[in-house]
């Protein structure tokens, strides 16, 4: 910590240095030193900051509409797999109408 004092900005070689940049480690004047979400960085760590969160809010919002397809499109998948293997679940006789006459069954049982 002591060794601040004797630093030297990394762009400014005649001028004391006052702070670190917290993701490069180099040492900076008041001039070429800033802060960005309360941490102290250099100008260059700055902007690669900036760009990287220009580019991931950007990937957010294109990814949105894809999850919402997909989404949408998984949901009617698991739909129809539903419906598709309660149709299988269905005993034979519903298909071939007997299901139905079974009510009436009582009334003509007399083959
Ligand atoms: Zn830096
Ligand atoms: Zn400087």
């Amino acid at each position: 910590m002591a060794a601040l004092a004797r630093q030297r900005c990394l762009h400014h070689g005649s001028r004391e240095a006052v702070a670190r940049c917290l993701d490069c480690r180099q040492f900076f004047c008041r001039e070429c030193i800033t802060e960005h979400d309360e941490r102290v960085v250099c100008a260059s760590c700055l902007k690669k900051v900036a760009q990287a969160a220009a580019k991931s809010a950007r990937r957010r919002v294109n990814l949105w509409p894809v999850l919402q397809t997909a989404s949408g499109l998984l949901l009617t998948v698991v739909f129809f797999y539903l419906v598709g293997s309660a149709l299988l679940a269905l005993p034979d006789s519903f298909h071939d109408g007997s299901l139905w006459e079974q009510p009436f069954v009582d009334s003509s049982d007399s083959e």
